[in-house]
């Protein structure tokens, strides 16, 4: 049923809020029938939300939800690890991901899990210990360091417990890494202009655990630490960006170069680690890169089953992210697209159309539309239309 299968297979996300607040049995009906799609994506783990959602007749018309698990998680498979799981405060003890995939089983539709892997508001914020830390020793309010073994023990506990609970054909994981650089996702305001070399150096953990485990490795922590608060206290006292590329910086200054690429190493090590705990297949969206998330990607396609890529806007330049996933996975049939449905990526029916037939042209055969309870109803015949033009362009 999923990916390898010659037809092509689109899939739309959805949130479990939006099922159970318009009826499981419904939503996963109006879904196949008026959108065609041949599977749905749940998001499973999640950030804070806040969305107003379109459809008539739901309650509240604003979601908001501070994150978490959004099913019970079984208890017993995160004993080796010191995060408890949180679970989202909207489910209290219920557990509709049962109903859910019970009634895709019943439907014929095909069911996938969306994990969003170190982003959690949840988790950061009741332990501390596991959070990214700049070099100044200053906490992210919302990103798990994916080189603490707590937060790798967790997540492969997530991963290995949603694979075996429930009947996923592949669980898509995104955020297993670093957080990327900016201010802006610290939640922090600045008036100096650092500059991308100098948001990159703001950006790098220096957490215990990272300088600890690089240390043990032979990196020299302490001295990449004491680089970037050089670098950064000038930038701060002057105004001035730091000056170099970070390329510049790198192939300049080996230790903290040293000390990045290691970084990069945690978070490959982290999908094969989650590859070894998951029963399904595992596909991982190919989202920032070495330099802003620690993500390389050519690195981590050789432990997961495919690269989930998706265009920037708008929602029909397809052929250059596909492209692009193609030279990392080194494959056509580990990549796959995500297609944002909504305003303002996709602004009409014919660019979701041709988002999909381009994509199932080039070669893809799963895509997956975002997002079914933030689309105005009449979007979901645009998703209809969008697949049955893949199917053809893939036959
Ligand atoms: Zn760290």
């Amino acid at each position: 049923m999923d990916g390898r299968c010659a037809m092509f297979q689109t899939y739309v996300s959805c949130h479990l809020w939006d099922l159970v607040d318009e009826g499981i049995d419904e939503v996963l009906g109006r879904l196949k029938g008026e959108a065609g799609a041949d599977g749905v994506s749940v998001t499973v783990a999640c950030p804070r939300v806040g969305l107003l959602r379109p459809h008539r007749g739901v309650s509240p018309r604003t979601f908001r939800s501070e994150g978490g698990l959004q099913f019970q998680p079984n208890k017993d498979a995160y004993a080796a690890t010191r995060l408890r799981p949180v679970v989202a405060e909207w489910l209290r003890k219920t557990n509709p991901l049962a109903a859910v995939a019970e009634g895709c089983e019943r439907l014929g539709l095909s069911l996938r899990g969306r994990i969003v892997g170190c982003h959690s508001e949840a988790l950061a914020s009741r332990h501390e210990f596991v959070a990214v830390k700049d070099v100044f020793g200053d906490l992210h309010p919302a990103w798990l360091c994916p080189s603490n073994p707590d937060v790798r023990e967790y997540l492969r506990a997530l991963v290995s417990d949603l694979s075996t609970s429930y009947p996923f054909a592949a669980l898509e994981i995104e955020a297993a890494s670093f957080p990327p650089a900016g201010g802006r996702n610290w939640g922090r305001e600045t008036c100096a202009d650092l500059g991308p070399t100098g948001e990159w150096l703001l950006g790098l953990c220096f957490c215990e655990s990272c300088r600890q485990a690089a240390t043990g490795e032979g990196i020299d922590a302490a001295a990449a630490a004491r680089s970037a608060t050089v670098l950064l206290e000038r930038a701060l006292a002057t105004g001035e960006p730091v000056p170099k590329s970070v390329e510049a910086l790198v192939a300049s200054d080996q230790i903290l170069g040293d000390y990045a690429a290691w970084g990069v190493r945690q978070v490959t090590g982290l999908i094969e680690l989650l590859r070894g705990a998951c029963r399904c297949r595992l596909v991982v969206r190919r989202a920032g890169d070495r330099l802003t998330t620690g993500s390389d990607f050519a690195a981590i396609s050789a432990h997961c089953d495919a690269l989930l890529t998706s265009p920037p806007e708008p929602a029909d330049e397809v052929e250059p992210v596909v492209q692009a996933a193609v030279a990392d996975a080194g494959e056509l049939g580990k990549v796959e697209v995500g297609v944002s449905a909504c305003a303002p990526a996709c602004p009409d029916s014919t660019t979701l159309v041709r988002a999909l037939s381009t994509a199932a042209r080039l070669g893809v055969r799963t895509a997956v539309v975002e997002n079914y309870g933030l689309l105005p109803t009449r979007r979901l015949d645009w998703i209809k239309q969008a697949a049955r033009y893949a199917v053809r362009e893939s036959e």
